[in-house]
């Protein structure tokens, strides 16, 4: 375990894997921890893939010293539904619903913090901290009360889905509200980070987290027969999550368990969408967005701080990306809901309004295979919900007045 190395995805140098970093001390990369072929197949001979699907069934492709400090609430193992009614009404043959919202916090935010907080205990901090639009904070207040570690929050002012500060209140974590926005409170909380060496930081800048969520990849190819799907979509926030799951692709193919890698393809909303406009340009940087607007929180961000990693993700797997409107994120959030019977928060439902309009513009082929991944929870943004929906008819409590309805 311990040949394993952190390198800056910049300039490509190598760092000690026991070293607590967030970013590359020497140019200010990305860091992404990287697994050499011969130790993945030595791993897998220690760590096989057997028994119930989870995170931890892919203990072989996790970067934790011993599993002695795991810290888990049973995350992944989400079901990959098949959505043929979903996929009639869009135009394809076979469409996949990844329900992440099934796992123990209600998003794909669980996968990372049961490896991040794991880390966390392993560096021998007392407090993890994170900024967050919601699903990282309620996901990282849950995992933190189960290590017996403290839990500092920020989160924009007035701005969070009730569910999802709900959440993060309950489980114990010290709240602050800060007025501003996403952005401007993760900058604060990296700040904090980096004077403070008992703090450590679970954004997603953090290059532990994304490698426990590389296991939707893991999963999807498993469910599929072990085998990869032509194209997965993905809504795009800070962006860690579209490469993790291309990382998972891409470590399955290195070791030989699969072959190929999906076309990644990243969906953002209309009002905060720096990388599809970097990918639409052909730039290999973004232009960050000011005052990101949209009615999907969880994606509500104008500078994420994994955009290199998404715009490599995208390239290297020969995938695209798109931009939606809210009212097609709305519009695909009640599809999803009345057609299959699943309940998905709006940055959920922001990957199938994106399938739907790329089908619409001749981009994707009727036989391909698709997989959106829907991650999170309806009932994290409840208010949202009743928002869109019609309300309930008032009616007297008595039969008559029900045999007179159609
Ligand atoms: C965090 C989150 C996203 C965005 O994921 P990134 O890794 O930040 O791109 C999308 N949807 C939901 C529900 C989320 O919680
Ligand atoms: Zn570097």
């Amino acid at each position: 375990m311990l040949s394993l190395k952190q390198r800056c995805i910049e300039c490509g140098k190598d760092f000690d894997i026991r070293a607590r970093l967030y970013v590359c001390p020497e140019c200010g990369g990305l860091l992404e921890i990287e697994f050499e072929g011969d130790e993945l197949r030595k791993n897998l001979k220690e760590h096989p893939l057997e028994g119930q699907i989870n995170v931890w069934k892919y203990r072989a492709f996790m970067p934790v010293a011993s599993d002695s400090k795991i810290v888990s609430l049973g995350e992944g193992g989400t079901p990959l539904v098949k959505c043929d009614r979903l996929a009639n009404e869009i135009g394809l043959k076979n469409l996949y619903i990844k329900f992440e919202g099934a796992n123990p916090t209600g998003s794909f935010k669980d996968r990372g913090m049961t490896v991040g907080v794991t880390k966390a205990l392993e560096f021998g901090v007392k407090t993890v901290a994170c900024a967050s639009t919601g699903n990282t904070s309620a996901s990282l207040a849950a995992y933190a009360a189960r290590a017996k570690l403290k839990c500092l929050v920020l989160l924009p002012e007035g701005k969070v889905a009730l569910g999802k500060l709900t959440q993060t209140l309950i489980f114990g974590a010290h709240v602050l509200a800060v007025r501003g926005n996403f952005d401007e409170a993760l900058a604060a909380v990296r700040e904090l980070c980096d004077k403070r060496g008992d703090i450590y930081l679970l954004n997603s800048i953090n290059p532990f987290r994304p490698q426990g969520q590389k296991s939707i990849g893991f999963e999807i190819a498993e469910q599929l027969g072990w085998k990869v799907p032509d194209r997965v979509v993905v809504p795009m926030g800070n962006c860690a999550n579209i490469w993790a799951i291309y990382k998972g692709f891409f470590e399955f193919d290195m070791a030989k368990v699969t072959k190929g890698i999906p076309k990644m393809t990243g969906i953002q909303a209309k009002g905060a969408m720096p990388i599809v406009n970097a990918i639409e340009n052909g730039l290999d940087r973004f232009e960050p967005i000011n005052n990101p607007e949209t009615i999907a929180t969880a994606i509500r961000i104008g500078n994420p701080v994994n955009g290199a990693k998404a715009i490599r993700a995208i390239r290297q797997s020969k995938g695209s990306a798109e931009w939606v409107s809210d009212k097609e994120i709305v519009a695909s959030q009640k599809l999803i809901a009345r057609l299959e019977g699943i309940g998905v928060e709006p940055a959920s439902a922001a990957s199938v309004a994106g399938l739907r309009k790329m089908i619409k513009l001749g981009q994707i082929k009727r036989d391909e295979v698709v997989v959106c991944v829907a991650t999170g929870h309806m009932l994290k943004d409840p208010e949202e919900a009743i928002d869109v929906s019609e309300p309930p008819m008032e009616v007297p409590g008595t039969v008559e007045s029900l045999e007179t309805l159609k």
